[in-house]
């Protein structure tokens, strides 16, 4: 099983993703997560991205895709992935097509949470509230760059996999149970 979680900032990806991880046994690949993980080693990538993600804008998508082409190859992947976070512009959706058919790989489909971009800051700030580990980007000015980056960005890849009949919508206003209902049921009929 292999697909993409689709969705602004707050929608509940990586929520959604644990859950798909228990039950496929498949690996969550959180391009966040990634580049946090690189900024807290500092490491080389973490050291290049780190203001990048502090100020809520994208790393470029050269990098982006480098991280991404090297994970997929890994024994960890072999049963399958759910790409969160990434991609997040045409750019590296047109590079992750070539990636995965150069690797006769297929995509199973784009999930994508639908959810009212008017409860999103609400929602994030709740988190970073509730959160023990605080993200240097969950601050009012970076987080409203996230949004705006998600909004010119990353929602035409809605009309990108639309196109491409990949496209499967759930409502991410949902409870939580609801939405990984909801989820699981496509997956079923895909
Ligand atoms: P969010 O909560 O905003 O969805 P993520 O944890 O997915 O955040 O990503 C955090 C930050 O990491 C982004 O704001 C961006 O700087 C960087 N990032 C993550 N994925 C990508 C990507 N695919 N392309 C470019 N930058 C990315």
């Amino acid at each position: 099983m292999r697909l993409i979680l689709l969705g602004p900032p707050g929608a509940g990806k990586g929520t959604q993703a644990a859950f798909l991880v228990d039950n496929y046994k498949i690996k969550q690949l959180s391009t966040g997560d990634m580049l946090r993980a690189a900024v807290a080693a500092e490491s080389e990538v973490g050291l290049k991205v780190k203001g990048v993600l502090e100020r809520g804008e994208l790393v470029s998508d050269e990098l982006i895709v480098s991280l991404i082409a090297d994970r997929i190859e890994q024994d960890d992947c072999a049963n399958g992935f759910i790409l969160d976070g990434f991609p997040r512009t045409i750019a590296q959706a047109d590079a992750l097509g070539e990636l995965l058919n150069s690797k006769s790989m297929g995509l199973d489909a784009v999930v994508q949470l639908a959810v009212d971009e008017g409860k999103l800051l609400e929602r994030i700030e709740k988190r970073a509230r509730e959160s023990a580990e605080v993200r240097s980007d969950d601050n009012a000015e970076a987080l409203k760059k996230r949004l705006a980056v998600y909004r010119e960005q990353t929602a035409p890849l809605i009309e990108y996999y639309g196109e491409r009949g990949m496209l499967k919508t759930v409502d991410g206003m949902q409870a939580v149970d609801k939405v990984a209902s909801d989820i699981e049921a496509i997956l079923k009929a895909v």
